[in-house]
């Protein structure tokens, strides 16, 4: 390990929790250099909805190297580029009644993030755009002005403008009707909000803390954004491929945005990939307008085409996260009023799912100890105050049932433990 501390930037960060050196990887197992075993229930920061090295999606790749196929290609034509946009067509889009025009921004969920801001501001011709409270959206500049996280936010090192932070679903007291704040704004020609060209919003914040926005909420959104004539852009970057159940995180709300970002698990086995969708009537790109390298990476193609085939042919993998989401809740549940005291509240849709934690340290703790027994998680939220639970939608109920144990204990631990606890002082006064 000496290598990464002598040669790797201080910027490195999931290794220092988990510091191990990992080697092999095969559905919901991790294991490291010296053999020890590691429930996953990180999965790539939901990278890796289907699980590390899925044996169908491995064996396309493989095959597709074998032969000799084509790798790089800039966006020239390629099977492999066919077989995707078919299978996209087909397999996704048609059977929503979805209708949009695909566009590939580069390899990675700021590229597609990017993609739609620009194209936002040159369809409308205006430059601010709304974004929420909690969001994230990457860390190149647009992305990052759109995100909320003020620590990331200063690593811009410049201004990041042209934007507007609106309170996200539940922020406020819950007595305020959701939208008075943005529609005051907008109507009110003395606001100082300048016309905005979109809002950017997740209908699942994973790295913001798994806050959950209603349907209604949404629904909400979209009437705003209709009556005031901005554009609508979902960033399912995170919550799409499955992660909340249906393919796309918004189906179930009813609602038809405008442009949607995808990434994370788009590839089916963690290679970089990313989409932008936009409504046809939206396509004003000029040919090479928004251009790059790496938006045409066959290997890509190829995984994200074995994963549509294998998992979005029907709804068993929907059903399946619905499932195990009910069940996980329930056992989040039960964790939560256990240790009553330690003030822990449970949310999410889906299997992107959190323990909120009253002291934020307490959420650091646990995923610490579950680390200990052989358990990766992660902390999400403002102040890393949820443990966050994105397992492969793949998971067993066996493996479930052994990483929800590891996370009773780790619980149970900090919960016990007022040295480790850190206010021990507390309990003495
Ligand atoms: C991860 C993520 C991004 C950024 O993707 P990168 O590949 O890290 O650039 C953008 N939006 C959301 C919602 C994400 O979860």
């Amino acid at each position: 390990m000496q290598v990464f501390e002598q040669v790797e930037s201080q910027v490195r960060s999931y290794c220092r929790n988990w510091p191990t050196v990992f080697a092999t990887a095969r559905g919901s197992r991790i294991t490291d250099e010296d053999g020890r075993s590691f429930l996953d229930f990180f999965a790539g920061a939901g990278a890796l909805n289907y699980g590390h090295n899925h044996p169908v999606i491995k064996e396309a790749l493989l095959a597709y190297l074998t032969e000799d196929n084509v790798v790089h290609t800039l966006d020239t034509y390629s099977g492999a580029k066919t077989r995707f946009l078919e299978a996209f067509r087909d397999l996704v889009l048609a059977p929503r009644n979805l209708d949009y025009k695909v566009q590939f921004p580069g390899p990675a969920g700021n590229n597609a993030v990017e993609a739609a801001l620009k194209l936002a501001r040159k369809v409308t011709g205006r430059e601010t755009v709304v974004s929420f409270t909690n969001g994230f959206h990457g860390m190149t500049l647009g992305a990052l002005a759109v995100t909320g996280n003020s620590m990331k936010r200063g690593g811009a090192g410049v201004a990041l403008n042209n934007t507007a932070t609106m309170p996200f679903d539940n922020y406020m007291d819950g007595r305020t009707p959701d939208f008075l704040w943005l529609r005051s704004l907008l109507e009110d020609p003395g606001s100082g909000l300048d016309k905005p060209a979109a809002v950017i919003v997740e209908t699942v914040q994973g790295e913001g803390g798994i806050n959950v926005a209603s349907d209604a909420w949404l629904r909400g959104l979209e009437s705003v954004c209709r009556e005031h004539d901005l554009l609508f852009i979902v960033d399912d970057i995170q919550m799409g491929c499955g992660r909340t159940g249906p393919f796309f995180s918004f189906e179930r709300s009813g609602i038809s945005p405008d442009i949607v970002t995808l990434s994370k698990s788009l590839s089916g086995m963690g290679l970089p990939f990313a989409l932008t969708l936009m409504k046809p009537h939206l396509d004003v790109w000029e040919p090479g307008e928004h251009n790059g390298t790496f938006r045409g990476y066959a290997p890509a193609f190829v995984t994200a085409t074995a994963a549509l085939e294998t998992f979005w042919r029907n709804d068993t993998l929907t059903d399946q996260v619905a499932d195990s989401a009910d069940w996980l809740d329930g056992e989040l549940r039960g964790i939560a009023e256990t240790h009553g005291d330690l003030g822990i509240s449970t949310r999410g849709r889906g299997l992107a799912r959190g323990l909120v934690f009253d002291e934020p340290r307490h959420a650091a703790l646990v995923c610490q100890e579950a680390f200990a027994n052989g358990l990766l998680m992660e902390t999400s939220g403002a102040e890393d105050e949820v443990v966050k639970f994105l397992p492969p939608l793949t998971t067993t109920r066996e493996e479930f049932e052994e990483g929800t144990a590891i996370v009773r204990e780790a619980v149970a631990t900090v919960a016990k433990d007022p040295e480790l606890r850190g206010d021990a002082g507390e309990e003495r006064a």
